[in-house]
């Protein structure tokens, strides 16, 4: 079995992976159009994910949790707050019976971990391996790289981010939904005492989060902040320099999480939600943010991402003990109809997370005796994503339908 897949971010080293975890006779070939990244970022300037419980499994089951755990901050509670209001809420990991409701781990650790663990796992990497055209002829795909070569492979997963150039190619149409919101993200430094919260709070402005990361000096925690807001404010936000732009966060989050005393780079997004309408032709399977890019206010988009990979090689393996080909249309029907329920819950819930809380969204204007139940939705909500990333429920949201 030859699998070819574009893309050596995040998300195609765990589609190799978890492929070679059940069939380890398969070939795969990941080729990444960027050289491997050397040397790690400073503390105040890495990007971080935060994984939940059902990953964290998936982690475990390919043999990596171990290392990965020991480079993560422990989520044990959720703070959440709304600015101006009274009333804030915490989840706590013991709400789902569990010792931590997710585990925040730098990129370049994650990155660094997953590439090692294909490549000795026996997945061949191909970097810096641009691959510039992708055609299918009755099921067999075949990939124009950059150098001129071509490739047949029985199966060709595209893994290459958002704003896909090859689903593009081959004709695969998105859907977008704009947010008319803009996410900021840095790391900030903080005078704090209190270890494993991650903090949620709803401002008129949008939702800001705050997740926990590893320490790297004693007493001044460091977090990585996901700041949203409406793409003006956030732009101004950008240019403003460092004391400015912690005033300014501190004005919104208040004191209870300690005072900020640095900031890192920050890098901005404008955010839309964009869905591939089609994830699998013959001989193809469309993964990753070029088949789902979320908002990033619930964290979801790789835990999703990672299930998706479990999916496919799960499918992939009982298709094998049937003698049926990887790439037929059949066998990768069956993989697109087994995520298609976790695709649309995650991404519904999602987007209900993100707007509900917009700058000038519904809720936001609500009055002020209307907050506690703000929260009251709010969490049940969290509590549903919690525990089916726990691997513990199909939860169903209310109003699901309408999403
Ligand atoms: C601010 C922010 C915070 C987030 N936080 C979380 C979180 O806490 N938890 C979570 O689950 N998710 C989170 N996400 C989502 C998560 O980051 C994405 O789901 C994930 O990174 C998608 O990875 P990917 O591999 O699909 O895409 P990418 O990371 O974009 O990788 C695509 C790769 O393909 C390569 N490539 C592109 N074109 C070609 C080509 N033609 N040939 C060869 N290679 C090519 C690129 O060089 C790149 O390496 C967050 C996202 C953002 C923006």
């Amino acid at each position: 079995m030859h699998i070819a897949i574009v893309g050596g971010g995040m998300v195609g080293l765990a589609f190799a992976i978890g492929i070679k975890h059940v069939l380890p006779a398969a070939e795969i070939c990941v080729f990444e159009a960027r050289a491997l990244p050397s040397g790690s970022p400073s503390a105040l300037d890495s990007r971080a994910t935060a994984l939940n419980l059902a990953s964290c499994s998936l982690l475990e089951k390919w043999g990596i949790w171990p290392q990965v755990h020991e480079a993560a901050a422990s989520i044990r509670s959720i703070h959440v707050s709304s600015k101006g209001r009274f009333g804030s809420a915490l989840m706590d990991a013991g709400d789902v019976g569990e010792e931590a409701l997710g585990h925040v781990i730098e990129n370049h650790h994650l990155g660094a971990l997953l590439m090692q663990l294909a490549q000795t796992c026996g997945v061949v990497i191909e970097a810096p391996a641009g691959v510039v055209g992708l055609a299918i002829a009755a099921s067999q795909p075949v990939l124009l790289r950059q150098n001129g070569e071509r490739m047949a492979a029985d199966l060709v997963v595209v893994a290459d981010g958002a704003d896909s150039q090859l689903a593009r190619q081959m004709g695969i149409t998105s859907e977008r939904r704009e947010v008319e919101q803009r996410a900021i993200a840095a790391n900030v430094r903080c005078e704090d005492t209190q270890e494993g919260i991650a903090w949620e709070r709803f401002t008129a402005n949008g939702p800001i989060a705050l997740l926990p990361l590893p320490e790297n000096i004693p007493g001044q925690r460091r977090y990585n902040l996901i700041w949203s807001a409406h793409p003006e404010r956030a732009k101004a936000l950008e240019t403003l320099d460092d004391a400015a732009f912690l005033t300014a966060l501190q004005q919104e989050v208040g004191w209870r999480v300690g005072r900020f005393t640095a900031v890192g780079c920050r890098t901005g997004w404008d955010l839309v939600r964009v869905r591939a309408r089609e994830q699998v032709r013959g001989g193809l399977v469309i993964a990753g943010n070029a088949a789902h890019t979320l908002h990033p206010v619930a964290g979801q988009g790789f835990n999703l991402s990672l299930r998706d990979a479990d999916a496919l090689a799960q499918v992939l393996r009982e298709s094998a003990a049937e003698g049926a080909a990887p790439g037929s249309i059949e066998v990768l029907q069956r993989y697109d109809r087994s995520t298609a329920d976790d695709q649309r819950f995650t991404t519904g819930a999602t987007d209900l997370l993100a707007t509900l809380f917009r700058s000038r969204g519904p809720l936001l204007d609500l009055p002020r005796d209307t907050a506690l139940a703000t929260l009251d939705l709010l969490l049940p909500l969290r509590r549903q994503i919690a525990q089916r990333g726990a691997g513990r429920t199909r939860a169903t949201l209310p109003g699901q339908a309408q999403l």
